[in-house]
């Protein structure tokens, strides 16, 4: 069974794990947005990547959903110490990830290499790619303050300034990263996470070929973020209101409507599948959030399930 899991952050990872616990031993792709990633401090930084493998390794804490399991954060007082900026959260293992990945880099590897050794040294067995080798910077158009590049806005402004639009910089010359086409092309089932449609995965669907590999696909299933018009956390839902969409489901499923043939969604929004049928895809109401690990695993096995009755040519009702 081949799955290919595309992923930002908390909301990616969480189904990202589901997949990976209900069938260990099924070949997993992650493909994960790189749009967030930022130089802090001189070190590569990269939220969704170490969020994704963090979760997959047991690593990630289970309170935030992002950073990891048992952290200190005495670099971050002694930079404090210093005058240095704390605004973005660094703890003590964390730092250990980002010094070694930025001398690996430093050093000629790519990121992609870099995380597949990681990878290995942390046991996940699951293939984690980043989108990109090469760095993509999302920029967030705001009216009031300019453009602000995608930590600054997120982390230290809260996401308050009202957005007017997004630049992912470095994007047309961005390739995917080898082997993220050909996972595309042979898997089994490609799953969108339940990530911000806006920063996380379109991100991910800017990058050459990718976009057009998912159109050629029969089984693409994707997860709402949106649960009655509200994202569970982060600005997903008031991205939405802010450039002129309606905060709901079925806008997700309208953005990924040209590729996705069944989407997953609450009953909170069973008012929109008519419209998403209309459109020629399947949509199944479910819960769709997941509270803790059985909640991951529930939901991975529900998209097989349904996937499996979807090839097999019965439609779910
Ligand atoms: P980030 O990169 O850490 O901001 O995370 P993502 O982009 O991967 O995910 C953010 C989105 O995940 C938000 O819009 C949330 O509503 C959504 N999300 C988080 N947890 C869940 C969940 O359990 N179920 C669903 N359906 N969406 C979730
Ligand atoms: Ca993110």
């Amino acid at each position: 069974m081949k799955i290919v899991a595309l992923a930002g952050g908390v909301g990616g990872a969480k189904l990202a794990d589901g997949f990976y616990r209900a069938r260990p031993n099924a070949d997993l792709t992650v493909i994960v947005n790189t749009g967030d990633d930022f130089t802090h401090l001189g070190l590569r930084i990269c939220p969704d990547l170490d969020t994704v493998c963090y979760t997959l390794a047991g690593l990630a804490n289970p309170l935030t959903g992002w950073g990891r399991l048992d952290e200190s954060y005495s670099a971050l007082d002694a930079i404090e110490i210093l005058g240095g900026p704390t605004w973005f959260r660094l703890g003590d293992r964390d730092l250990g990830t980002h010094l070694v990945r930025s001398d690996l880099l430093r050093a000629g590897n790519s990121l992609s290499e870099i995380t597949q050794k990681f990878c290995q040294r942390w046991g996940i067995q699951a293939r984690i790619l980043p989108m990109s080798d090469e760095p993509v910077a999302t920029i967030v158009h705001t009216k009031a303050d300019g453009d602000l590049a995608f930590q600054y806005y997120f982390v230290r402004l809260q996401c308050q300034p009202e957005v007017t639009g997004f630049t992912f910089q470095g994007i047309e010359d961005a390739r995917p990263v080898p082997g993220i086409l050909e996972a595309i092309q042979s898997a089994d089932l490609v799953v969108v996470c339940p990530s911000n449609p806006w920063v996380s995965i379109s991100p991910i669907l800017g990058i050459q070929g990718i976009r057009d590999a998912l159109v050629a696909k029969k089984n693409v299933v994707a997860v709402s973020p949106l649960i009655g018009g509200q994202a569970l956390k982060g600005p997903a839902a008031k991205m939405y209101k802010e450039l002129g969409w309606e905060p709901a489901a079925l806008s997700v499923a309208d953005q990924y409507k040209d590729f996705i043939t069944m989407f997953l969604l609450d009953s909170a929004d069973v008012a929109d599948c008519e419209e998403i049928r209309q459109w020629g895809i399947i949509p199944y109401v479910s819960d769709i959030i997941m509270k803790d690990i059985p909640g991951r695993i529930r939901l991975a096995e529900l998209i097989l399930n349904l996937a499996s009755q979807q090839q097999g040519g019965t439609q779910p009702s």
